[in-house]
């Protein structure tokens, strides 16, 4: 990588990879002239170092959790990426410190984690415009599953009053009730309606407010913690620098980072260092491609490395796209299985390749369809209203004659 760039010699194989990770080549690659670390550079940031990190662990035969639980510690930490978090929130003696104490359980957790899993709850049976009728199927099913929680999107306060009854119903008191506000309220607005929800004992409310706003987040949290409600944030946090200011505010009692949303697994370790170290557990967001495939690593990791817990975190479970990749981690029995396969669990089926490569594709010729479909009826609808509109002209005419 040079003046911005980047480039791997080809024949140089693993020396090429452990060449390219090392924190100030992310840093250039990060970019001090392509502007802040957040938008399309910085997930593009975040597709690049994934890659590498998965072509690493391949070239290893391992899985990318077990890659990094083999690291020292010193290896570990030089990968990381310290820019605007050094001293003032932690440091490289700081973690490896961690790493090194923590040494002496890893070997047994390994084993546990590869036997129970990683508990799992579910967002498939919340989603808003599901009648309520297939909000109580799913739940039932999502039960017989023995999923260890239910996350519901709320946003009208009618309906997410009869939806929480619903399912409080059928999972019970004892099983997790989490909500989901995507970001549509104020501040005042998400304290108000929390409390009117605070009856359904819900364990966090997500995304409150502007995903931005870690004061925002803080006053809600202080205010919700009389019902012990927690605080969810963390999927639209564009870098670490935006979860250090919930952290150190305040602002979140779940930490719900996204894998390919910050700069790649490099950035993603100083959050978990500084999620642990403010007592935060992490909850991590999955849902769109691969998220959850990437996510169930680092979690694994943390498990075994860092927090050496699972009390209170918890992998989200939405059943999409699972079938366009090689090795998917579904979910069953209420847990993530541990992946074995070497690399980050995203390759791609080939026939899914095939059929969605862009320009030349069934998929991609579909779409091209579609939208030609869509243009045609267009111009038919304005053609018949022109031919409407004449014809009323002409009428008017020949009264006018008349
Ligand atoms: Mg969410």
């Amino acid at each position: 990588m040079q003046n911005g760039g980047i480039y791997i010699k080809v024949g140089q194989g693993l020396a090429a990879v452990n060449h390219i990770l090392p924190k100030e080549y992310i840093e250039t690659l990060s970019a001090l002239q392509i502007g802040p670390e957040k938008g399309v550079m910085h997930l593009a940031t975040a597709a690049i170092v994934n890659a590498l990190l998965d072509l690493w662990a391949r070239i290893e035969d391992k899985s990318v959790w077990k890659l990094l639980v083999d690291m020292t510690p010193d290896e570990l930490v030089s990968t990381m990426d310290f820019r605007y978090i050094y001293r003032d929130t932690m440091t490289e003696e700081y973690m490896k410190g961690k790493l090194k104490q923590n040494e002496p359980r890893k070997k047994e957790l390994e084993e546990t984690i590869r036997q129970t899993g990683y508990p799992a709850y579910t967002t498939q049976a919340g989603w808003l415009g599901y009648t309520d009728e297939k909000v109580e199927e799913l739940c039932r099913k999502s039960v017989q599953d023995s999923f260890k929680g239910f996350k519901l999107k709320v946003g009208n306060l009618a309906d997410d009053m009869r939806r929480c009854k619903i399912v409080e119903e059928v999972i019970g008191y004892e099983t997790k009730l989490m909500l989901d506000a995507n970001q549509v309220w104020d501040v005042d607005e998400a304290i108000t309606w929390m409390e009117m929800l605070a009856k359904y004992s819900p364990f966090w409310i997500e995304e409150p407010t502007s995903p931005d706003d870690a004061l925002g987040h803080a006053e809600i949290r202080k205010k919700l913690k009389t019902h012990d409600i927690g605080i969810a944030s963390g999927e639209m946090c564009a870098n670490r620098i935006m979860f250090k200011q919930f952290l150190k505010c305040n602002g979140m009692d779940f930490c719900q980072v996204d894998a390919a949303r910050i700069g790649g697994v490099n950035e993603l370790l100083v959050v978990y260092f500084m999620a642990e170290k403010a007592g935060v557990p992490v909850c991590p967001h999955t849902g769109g491609v691969g998220l959850s495939e990437m996510i169930l690593h680092l979690q694994i990791w943390d498990y075994i490395c860092l927090s050496q817990t699972d009390e209170n975190r918890m992998i989200e479970y939405v059943d999409q796209q699972y079938e366009h990749f090689r090795y998917p981690n579904e979910a069953s029995h209420g847990v993530y299985q541990v992946p074995i396969a070497p690399g980050y669990s995203t390759e791609l089926k080939q026939e899914s390749i095939q059929d969605f490569i862009y320009s030349t594709s069934n998929s991609c010729q579909r779409f091209q369809d579609l939208k030609m479909q869509k243009k045609m009826k267009k111009i038919k609808r304005l053609e018949t209203t022109l031919t409407e509109k004449k014809e009323e002209n002409q009428t008017e005419k020949k009264d006018e004659t008349n």
